[in-house]
């Protein structure tokens, strides 16, 4: 045999082969473990040397697996295939020697891809910046109503690997996909694929906006039955047109206004079909109505028409589009409506940690005394201020980068009562909350859309979504 450098597709033979497994964690770990069980000779490296590491490293170690702590920088001598946690970055030393080499480099979305048996559940794929969660779980509900065995996986908790290895039996896949997964994942054909929307986001770890985008558009390759675009987000469409697709395969689109043909919409307060039906243009097929859908903000209904979309391509009924949809309910810090207090209604959805997910947020309010701040991560406001001006009863500031806000606030919406806190202790959700309700009159909402990463305060942004849900029962008793 010539070169033992793995380039097949599965199924291949791992007695022997050495792989590099980059990075100890979530992924790693299990990656590491399914190919030292399928013969593989695997050595695992990682950056950190602390103490979590080693505990897990000891545990590898006693299997017959070798770690290298403390050094992800070198590859080691003999690799035939690196497989990479997701977020690595594709500018480390690492991978220019595999390159270099001419070795393919998987991340754990390939793995998976790769393992998969000869009988394995087709994938409904999502991708996107904002809203891949909700989509992914309001397709899982979508197809459970309509009787089919499946699991939301990928970037949503349960892992791929898990769910293509794992003993239960699926007919389909919903799997949410991030652009790291997507980077690392080349081999991946989808049955069909949703990217619901693109603004920039990660751009550190993809170099730019093309690399960004780029990486998303992955996700339609070689897609059979259908590519999923957004109406209102052309960028979307641009990947659509620019993917190699199998041959048959449709572009379908959806919007929040009439659909075309070959598009899925809306029609008085009615969400309908005009892509699966039979005749597409002269025939609609109503799905479900607006009020289905929890909670009914415009950006959730973009996200449930696209999870129909892709239900509809699997050839899921209507009436279980319907289902699914009623029955789903959101995860926590999305849109949640915490209280009414005095006629003010409290919203928290601490997961809008960045403009373009507190823009949807605030465009499904009409008077809103915002909360905002935190950490920017690099973001300028005045384009999410601008867009949102008119709908601002007032605003409170909070965290480390609040200054950008204010200053885009003063910018473009000088008349609106801002309350700059200037604080960060564990009680300034409370004063927050309090402040907010001050400026609040009846019939508002008080919105939680910080637009900002919650670490320069929280642990993350459930523990600022808790926070602000305790501050508003607390106002309320
Ligand atoms: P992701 O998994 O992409 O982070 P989530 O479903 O967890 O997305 O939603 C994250 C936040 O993004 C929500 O709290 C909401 O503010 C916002 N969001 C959800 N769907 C959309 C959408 N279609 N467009 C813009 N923002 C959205």
């Amino acid at each position: 045999m010539g070169s033992r450098k793995v380039t097949s597709s599965e199924p291949l033979d791992w007695q022997g082969k050495h792989v590099t497994v980059a990075g100890l964690g979530v992924s790693g770990i299990p990656a590491a473990k399914v190919l030292h069980a399928r013969g593989a000779h695997v050595t695992v490296v990682n950056d950190g040397d602390d103490a979590r590491a080693r505990e897990q490293a000891a545990e590898l170690e006693a299997l017959g697996i070798t770690v290298r702590l403390g050094d992800g920088a070198t590859l080691p001598e003999g690799t035939e295939l690196v497989v990479t946690a997701p977020g690595w970055k594709p500018d480390k030393p690492l991978f220019a020697a595999a390159r270099e080499a001419g070795l393919e480099i998987w991340g754990d979305v390939e793995l998976a891809w790769r393992l998969r048996g000869p009988d394995a559940a087709p994938w409904l794929a999502i991708t996107g910046t904002n809203g891949k969660t909700t989509t992914t779980q309001m397709l899982a509900s979508i197809l459970k109503a309509a009787g089919l065995r499946t699991a939301a996986v990928g970037n949503i908790g349960v892992s791929l690997l898990d769910a293509v290895l794992g003993d239960e039996q699926y007919d389909v896949l919903a799997v949410e996909l991030s652009s790291y997964q997507l980077h690392w994942a080349p081999s991946l054909r989808a049955h069909s694929a949703a990217v619901l929307n693109l603004a920039p986001d990660h751009l550190d770890w993809h170099g730019s906006m093309e690399a960004y985008a780029a990486d998303k558009g992955r996700i339609y390759e070689g897609n059979r039955v259908a590519c999923v675009y957004n109406v209102a987000d052309k960028a979307t469409e641009d990947l659509v047109r620019e993917a190699d697709v199998e041959e048959g395969c449709r572009a379908v689109g959806f919007t929040l206004g009439t659909p075309g043909p070959s598009q899925l919409g809306v029609v008085e307060g009615i969400l309908v079909d005009r892509a699966f039906v039979e005749d597409r243009h002269k025939n609609a097929q109503e799905l479900a109505e607006i009020s289905d859908v929890h909670p009914p903000a415009p950006h959730n209904i973009a996200n449930a028409l696209a999870a129909a979309a892709l239900a509809r391509a699997f050839g899921v009924p209507a009436r279980a589009v319907r289902d699914g949809l009623r029955d789903f309910t959101p995860d926590a810090h999305r849109i949640a409506h915490v209280a009414d207090v005095d006629a003010v209604a409290y919203i928290d959805d601490s997961k809008a940690t960045n403009t373009h997910a507190a823009e949807a947020s605030l465009a499904a309010y009409e008077s809103i005394v915002w909360i905002a701040g935190g950490l920017a991560k690099g973001a300028t406001f005045d384009e999410l201020v601008a867009k949102s001006a008119k709908r601002l009863r007032g605003v409170v500031l909070i965290g480390q980068d609040r200054a950008l806000i204010r200053e885009a606030l003063a910018r473009h919406a000088p008349e609106v009562p801002v309350v700059d806190l200037d604080r960060t202790d564990t009680g300034a959700m409370l004063a927050a909350v309090q402040e907010a309700s001050r400026l609040a009159v009846a019939g508002d909402t008080v919105l939680l859309a910080p637009a900002c990463a919650s670490m320069d305060m929280f642990a993350n942004y459930n523990q600022r979504g808790d926070a602000f849900a305790e501050a508003v029962r607390e106002l309320g008793s």
